[in-house]
């Protein structure tokens, strides 16, 4: 062969290769590149509870709201929920002497994926945390829908009376978590045993 047409050759097959090269190059990027959008629209998830705030309902461990509070845990909870509540409060205030407070209202869908998150680390699986914490738009706090009251006193009354103002106890397993689940003077359902059902 003549010395140039192997030099020619030399550059035809080096380019061919860079072109192979670039080729799977550019199909082995192509996934992480496709990607990246969906990725950046998606809502970084909350890991840490610093990062919540008085805005997505958050009520800190071992604090409390009363029902008149100006707070979005308790002023975005459903009205009708909210009016039994003021209902039942009073009559355990003037009957008995009883506060009523909650340690949970309205959330927000970040808070509530953070509480799954939580559970699942705390009971190792998925379908064990879904007995206690549901995910983000399933959970009847993100509809407010759901209260979890703060002290003990006021949840006997409630699973005792609450049913005259419709408050039920949903979950045998959460004496504390109650709904509006039956007409005022009602009859409650039976609880589920537990977030699943
Ligand atoms: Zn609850």
């Amino acid at each position: 062969m003549h010395p140039l047409r192997l030099v020619r050759a030399a550059v035809a097959a080096s380019v061919a290769l860079a072109l192979l090269a670039g080729c799977s190059a550019a199909v082995a990027g192509s996934p992480a590149a496709g990607d990246a959008p969906a990725r950046a629209q998606r809502q970084a998830p909350v890991t840490d509870s610093a990062e919540l705030t008085d805005a997505d309902g958050y009520i800190p461990d071992g604090s409390s709201l009363a029902l008149d509070s100006d707070r979005p845990a308790v002023t975005r909870l459903d009205p009708q929920l909210r009016s039994a509540l003021d209902d039942a409060a009073a009559s355990a205030e003037r009957e008995r002497g009883i506060p009523i407070t909650i340690a949970d209202g309205w959330r927000s869908e970040r808070y509530q994926e953070y509480l799954f998150a939580q559970a699942v680390q705390k009971y190792g699986s998925e379908e064990e945390a879904l007995r206690w914490a549901k995910r983000g738009s399933d959970s009847e706090h993100v509809a407010g829908r759901a209260v979890d009251i703060a002290t003990a006193d006021a949840m006997d009354f409630l699973s005792r009376f609450g049913s005259e103002w419709g408050l039920c106890q949903r979950y045998a397993n959460e004496s504390w978590h109650f709904e509006l689940l039956a007409e005022p003077g009602g009859q409650c359902p039976a609880p589920a045993p537990d977030g699943r059902g």
